[in-house]
């Protein structure tokens, strides 16, 4: 298969080198990776690039992702985001068998773990404030100084640790803390924290518990227990790295993952961490996670991009430790590429005005045969009405015409795409001035867009018939923030917002489009990608993209 060639012509990224080295060696058997989301948001295009390391990686070395709810957080989290994290993964196309799990399945095992710490003197209670741990955690040129708690002996250790377990006592009155080194260079390995107490009711484990493990504490455990041998994150976890490997040293499980850093995904013109894409919602900047403006993967696919098309604009990007920022038009371009292919071609006409032609019969109905994608034979073909009444969009027409232009105007031929040439006449206005009919005729040697005299018609434009065509509301997007990157002047990214990021237009559409599923790639003949929404109850598509790069050419000027 041809796409198989190029995959193997690619150069390995640093992370399949590591892999493909581990499997010589024999280090490793068999690749078992895992993707982690935090259930306490929608996934989002960043996570993409992480899903589509892992993923691939897996598959391409016939091992096996795991997907992992880390669900150590108690108040965050929420039962809609595990299902939506499922289901954007599912739709992306790929696949972790049975193997889902959640961090909270192993919190027993988690707390085992802990104890075992307390009883080898690598771990102790600590009720310094938490300023108080702040000061004494020392700074990138300054050593840390050591808690007078950690003196304290394992028995008592066992006691207290027991004590917040039984919540015996309040929040932020004591922390079970790692006993690694106060003088360490890195300060992750200054005795960081492993347990806290937190009396909110968590999602799956409800008020079982009332202490919850740190993350670093957490990870590396999550990944040993389920025998993950490489665990692929972002570069802020490097640093972190040397704590990662003391867990899984002391964990007393019989594996050592291998913990990777990748940069993360930033891109243009949008925010992406969870924490503002929620506040956009909650503040209802934006309809919903997945409002088709927003860099959510399931907005992307509400909006009518393809996962082919994401997971392409996934490795482009590919896999490095280089920090950036990739261009928004990367991603549109990477939709243009597949939905050009896909696309089934269609005739929309969004801001409408009535052609009547005057010298058609009155009550003359035919019809003209079109291909429903020139670039697939197999998509077949329909058949468009025509007849005396059509729309054409209201920017195809000008009264009296500016120099090169090649549409309709009175006295100026155009063709009308698989059907006449026709000429504009006259005109009829309403009383502020605005254009509400246009007088044509027709040559009726012209039938299906040529005529045997070898006139040339500069201009092709789409239309629909106007008894026949439905109504739909059409929704075309622009970025949701004005700034490359949202805040960086103010501080605030809500400075940056968009204020016209959604236009909704009134269109006349064919009617044969009324029966397409959501999801379907369509193109409105010269107008862009579209795709019909799967949220409205009315008839709304969503414009994926515009066909042409227009943004960036407006740019340039
Ligand atoms: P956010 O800051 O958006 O909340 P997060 O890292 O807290 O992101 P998680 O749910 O914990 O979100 O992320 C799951 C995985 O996705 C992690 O391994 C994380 O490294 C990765 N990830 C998150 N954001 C990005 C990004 N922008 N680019 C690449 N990978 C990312
Ligand atoms: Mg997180």
């Amino acid at each position: 298969m041809e796409t198989d060639k190029t995959e193997e012509k690619k150069p390995l990224s640093f992370i399949e080198q590591i892999v493909e080295n581990d499997l010589k060696s024999g280090e490793v058997k068999e690749i078992v990776t895992r993707f982690p989301p935090e259930p306490n948001g929608y996934l989002h295009i960043g996570h993409l690039k992480a899903i589509n390391i892992s993923f691939s990686i897996a598959k391409k070395y016939n091992g096996i992702c795991h997907l992992r709810m880390d669900d150590t957080n108690p108040e965050k989290e929420d039962g809609e985001y595990i299902s939506s994290i499922e289901q954007d993964i599912k739709w992306l196309g790929f696949d972790w068998g049975d193997k889902v799990y959640f961090a909270s399945d192993y919190y027993e095992q988690m707390y085992n773990i802990a104890v075992n710490l307390i009883k080898e003197g690598l771990a102790y209670v600590d009720d310094l404030s938490p300023e108080e741990i702040k000061k004494y955690r020392g700074t990138l040129t300054e050593k840390g100084k050591e808690s007078p708690s950690r003196s304290r002996s394992i028995s008592e250790n066992l006691r207290l640790f027991e004590e917040m377990k039984n919540g015996l006592h309040p929040e932020g009155k004591y922390i079970l803390r790692a006993k690694i080194d106060m003088s360490s260079p890195n300060i992750n390995m200054r005795d960081p924290a492993i347990y806290r107490i937190r009396y909110a009711e968590h999602p799956r484990t409800e008020k079982k518990w009332c202490i919850y493990p740190m993350y670093d504490f957490a990870h590396p455990i999550e990944d040993a227990i389920e025998g993950i041998t490489h665990s692929i994150c972002t570069l802020e976890f490097e640093d972190h790295r040397p704590l990662y490997n003391w867990f899984c040293e002391h964990d007393d499980i019989e594996c050592y993952p291998k913990q990777r850093e990748f940069s993360r995904l930033n891109i243009t013109y949008t925010v992406m961490s969870k924490r503002h894409l929620r506040e956009l919602v909650e503040k209802g900047y934006v309809d919903g996670w997945d409002d088709p403006r927003m860099p959510t993967i399931s907005a992307a696919r509400r909006r009518g991009f393809t996962p082919a098309s994401l997971i392409d604009f996934a490795s482009r990007v590919g896999t490095t430790k280089v920090e950036g920022i990739v261009d928004y038009s990367l991603l549109e371009f990477c939709a243009r590429e597949d939905l050009n292919k896909k696309a089934l071609r269609y005739m929309a006409v969004l801001d409408p005005v009535k052609v009547v032609i005057d010298n058609y019969p009155k009550d003359k109905e035919e019809t003209f045969t079109t291909a429903n994608n020139p670039e697939n034979e197999s998509d077949g073909e329909r058949e468009i009405p025509f007849s005396r009444e059509i729309y054409i969009e209201r920017s195809d027409f000008m009264e009296v015409p500016v120099k090169g232009y090649h549409r309709l105007y009175i006295g100026g031929e155009v063709r009308l795409k698989s059907a006449y040439y026709i000429t504009a006449t006259s005109v009829e206005k309403d009383d502020q001035g605005n254009i509400t009919l246009i007088h044509a005729t027709y040559d009726p040697l012209s039938k299906g867009g040529d005529t045997k005299d070898g006139r040339k018609v500069k201009g092709t434009i789409h239309w629909v018939d106007a008894s026949k065509a439905a109504d739909a509301k059409v929704r075309l997007y622009d970025k949701l923030f004005t700034e490359e990157v949202p805040g960086a002047k103010t501080g605030n990214y809500l400075d940056d917002l968009n204020k016209d990021s959604l236009k909704e237009l009134n269109a006349k559409v064919e009617k044969d489009m009324l029966n397409i599923a959501p999801g379907v790639p369509l193109q409105f003949m010269r107008m862009g990608y579209f795709t019909r929404d799967s949220k409205s109850k009315e008839i709304v598509f969503n414009r994926t993209v515009t066909l042409k790069d227009t943004w960036a050419k407006t740019q340039k000027q």
